[in-house]
């Protein structure tokens, strides 16, 4: 095998177990595609020890931290990956271990103006953003599951809370709006105003949208991995194993809901689990 442990995606899932692995002596090369899901966010929060930090901040750490244990990170979109006899293949090279830290893709609205906005007053997280606008003049745009869910939760940052939700019937004591949106009014990136069809433009500062979350890659397909209900890589709590042996998956592939500090923490947990396995196959030494 050319690696004890093959890492795909350099976000904080995969660079996390990189590390660990890498201090464990372990042989490892993580292979990225450098698209991590908050590319438009100019400041990462809520992240101990770094809060504020730009995300390529930490990313580019990362990639120094583990180069300090001999791990490349190779930059390359993985196209291939199947299982073979005692480990996988990944684009030709083989390893013992593969995990999979693909992250995912967060669905933006197709609203002109929205791409001046996003990252800056357009947001997914209120945990992550929602410090930033506090009392301000806030926007939820969602389908009417997430909406019911974050339209009450904003209130927390905000008491001046709208909903933008066209399929929403339920009462959620939040005010409701039903008109289709048409346009991000802003000025130098910051919200101003929402326009909508049919009544007139409505005054707001940020918007917090959840449209829908998709995984970023297929490769857990190709490999026969199980899936989730909503489409994630089924693994499992304990040590973060897919349904396929010798997969591990990590991260925002495996579950939309963890941020940051919680990936990281979920790569770290996958890579002693692997460190684990592979003494168990009596691999002692850095292959
Ligand atoms: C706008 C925005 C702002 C955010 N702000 C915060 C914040 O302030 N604080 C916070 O804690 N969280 C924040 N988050 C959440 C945070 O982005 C995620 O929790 C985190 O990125 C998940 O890490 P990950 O390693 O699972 O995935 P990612 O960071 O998305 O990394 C996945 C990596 O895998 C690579 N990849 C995918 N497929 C392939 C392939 N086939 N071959 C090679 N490489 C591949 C990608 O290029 C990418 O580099 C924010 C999210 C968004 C959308």
């Amino acid at each position: 095998m050319d690696f004890e442990c093959l890492v795909v995606g350099a976000g904080p899932a995969g660079l996390s177990a990189a590390l660990t692995l890498g201090r464990a002596r372990r042989s490892v090369l993580v292979l990225d595609s450098g698209k991590p899901r908050n590319y438009a966010a100019r400041e990462m929060h809520g992240v101990l020890g770094h809060d504020g930090l730009p995300p390529a901040e930490l990313r580019a750490r990362g990639v120094e931290e583990v180069g300090r244990y001999g791990i490349e990170v190779r930059p390359a979109e993985v196209g291939e990956a199947r299982a073979i006899e005692g480990g996988v293949e990944v684009d030709g090279i083989t390893a013992r271990t593969l995990i999979l830290a693909t992250g995912m893709l967060d669905a933006t609205p197709d609203v002109e103006g929205f791409d001046a906005i996003y990252g800056i007053s357009a947001h997914t997280c209120p945990y992550c953003d929602g410090w930033e606008h506090a009392d301000q003049r806030l926007a939820v745009l969602a389908g009417p599951e997430a909406a019911e869910h974050m339209g009450p939760l904003l209130r927390q940052w905000s008491s001046d809370v709208i909903v933008f939700s066209p399929g929403l019937e339920a009462d959620i004591g939040v005010p409701v709006v039903r008109e289709p949106i048409t346009r991000f009014v802003s000025t130098d990136c910051r919200l101003t105003s929402i326009e909508l069809d049919g009544r007139d433009p409505i005054e707001r500062d940020a918007l917090f949208f959840n449209i829908a979350m998709h995984p970023r890659s297929a490769l857990a397909i190709q490999l026969g991995c199980t899936l989730t209900e909503a489409g994630f890589v089924e693994s499992a709590a304990a040590d973060r194993q897919t349904t396929v042996d010798r997969v591990y998956a990590v991260g925002n592939c495996a579950d939309p809901m963890l941020n940051v500090p919680m990936s990281i923490a979920d790569g770290a947990r996958a890579a002693v689990f692997v460190n684990v396995r592979l003494v168990g196959e009596g691999i002692v030494q850095p292959v």
